[in-house]
């Protein structure tokens, strides 16, 4: 590719430096390993395989098929289910392939809105599910930032929806799936999980299960679970499996990925090592000594804190915005993203939050003390920022970008490529 198409090496070239010399505190982005992405360039990107492992409308697909039944014998095992679909190709898939298969267009649906930490697939306008359906959404509670299952309670009661969703994007606590199983069932609706950002907690035994309360369960499989980009549906029912296949293909999908659902093979036969427990938990203590010393060094942490791999900052005892200190921190090559926190005051292209994680810093290696170090790194930033404003501190940046490059060098990131 170097020599054919310089431009384009150029622009992977560039990213895996920008991989290798910043730290990577999204918390939907992990690191995956060299067997994922030789699944992924490999020779399986060429086939054709529409259907399911020997129901397939295309010839010469024993080999797919071993692929693929080898992801859904893994998935079945990590999630201790009796089903799996591993053909979406994302997340937001494996949402409409539940849709299609479980509810009709104008039906209610009801999740966490976007605000509180759902996701835009959950109902919100914008998207499809908020188009199609009538989507109600739930809050968390302004005393304390929790959801609030009594809330949800009385709204399945007024709108009896056919559908009800737990999960979201930016929940740094603990659901109760018992609870929300509870609600489901006093109206008659199905419950499904969106464990998209704690899969690998899950599968880890890191967070509890959504089985056996869920109807049905969707999950990205990049994020906590750290496999290739891509989703996957999980249920123990199997009419709801049955209907899952056709609304995945032929419903919304044709020919599967091969190549990615090699990927998820090579994945989930990693996150079935004793070394992915060990890593999951290596996940939950960072978070939490990244929370501890940010609070330490004056910000508030949403809920006060976390029990997972991600937790939401609220930077207003800095007098600084979400928009301006992910700019800041990115220039000293700290990567992060501004997020809305629950009641913001401020405009989503503003916000006055950043949602931060610890997966892909803990693959790289980073323990709780490079973490606590980190923490210290972002406070350098923002107290830069707060004192000079939007421009930040050039001087505090350059000497924070000296420091994420010692880090970075300690905890080399693909050595071999
Ligand atoms: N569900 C949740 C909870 C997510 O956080 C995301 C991605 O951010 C998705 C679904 C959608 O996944 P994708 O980006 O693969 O479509």
């Amino acid at each position: 590719m170097s020599e054919r198409d310089p431009e384009l090496f150029g622009a992977i070239t560039a990213e895996l430096g920008r991989q290798r010399d910043e730290i990577e505190l999204i918390a939907s982005e992990n690191i995956v390993s060299a067997a994922v992405m030789e699944a992924q360039g490999s020779v399986l990107t060429n086939k054709y395989a529409e259907g399911y492992p020997g129901r397939r409308y295309y010839g010469g697909c024993q080999y797919v098929d071993v692929a693929e039944n080898l992801a859904i014998d893994r998935a079945k095992q990590l999630f201790g289910c009796e089903y799996a679909n591993v053909q979406p190709n994302s997340g937001s898939q494996a949402n409409q392939g539940v849709f299609q298969a479980l509810i009709q267009p104008g039906d209610t649906i009801l999740g966490m809105d976007l605000a509180s930490g759902g996701h835009l697939t959950h109902g919100a306008a914008p998207n499809q599910s908020g188009k199609w359906f009538n989507a109600v959404h739930y809050g968390v509670r302004e005393s304390d930032n929790l959801i609030d299952y009594d809330q949800i309670q009385a709204l399945a009661n007024e709108h009896q929806p056919k559908l009800i969703i737990a999960g979201g994007s930016a929940i740094p606590r603990q659901i109760d799936f018992a609870r929300f199983r509870e609600i489901a069932d006093s109206v008659g609706a199905y419950f499904m999980v969106d464990m998209a950002h704690i899969a690998g907690l899950i599968a880890a035994g890191e967070h509890p299960s959504p089985f056996p309360h869920a109807h049905v369960a969707t999950t990205t499989t990049h994020k906590t679970l750290r496999g290739p980009r891509g989703g996957m549906i999980v249920t123990n029912d199997e009419a709801i499996a049955k209907k899952v296949n056709s609304a995945i293909f032929p419903g919304i999908q044709g020919g599967p990925l091969m190549h990615v659902i090699a990927g998820k093979a090579a994945a989930f036969g990693e996150a079935l090592k004793p070394e992915f427990k060990a890593y999951q938990k290596q996940v939950k203590a960072n978070a939490a000594a990244l929370a501890d010393q940010l609070i330490k060094g004056g910000l508030d942490i949403v809920t006060g804190g976390t029990d997972t791999h991600v937790m939401l900052v609220d930077l207003r005892p800095k007098g600084v915005t979400g928009n301006i200190a992910d700019k800041a921190l990115g220039r000293a090559h700290i990567t992060t993203n501004k997020n809305g926190i629950p009641f913001d005051p401020e405009k989503p292209t503003v916000t006055s939050g950043l949602r931060l994680g610890t997966p892909a810093g803990t693959t790289r290696g980073f323990g709780e003390a490079e973490f606590r170090q980190i923490a210290d790194l972002i406070i350098e930033v923002i107290d830069g920022l707060a004192a000079n404003g939007e421009e930040g501190n050039a001087d505090v940046e350059a000497a924070v970008r000296a420091k994420v490059a010692d880090l970075c060098a300690r905890f080399p990131l693909y050595p071999n490529l």
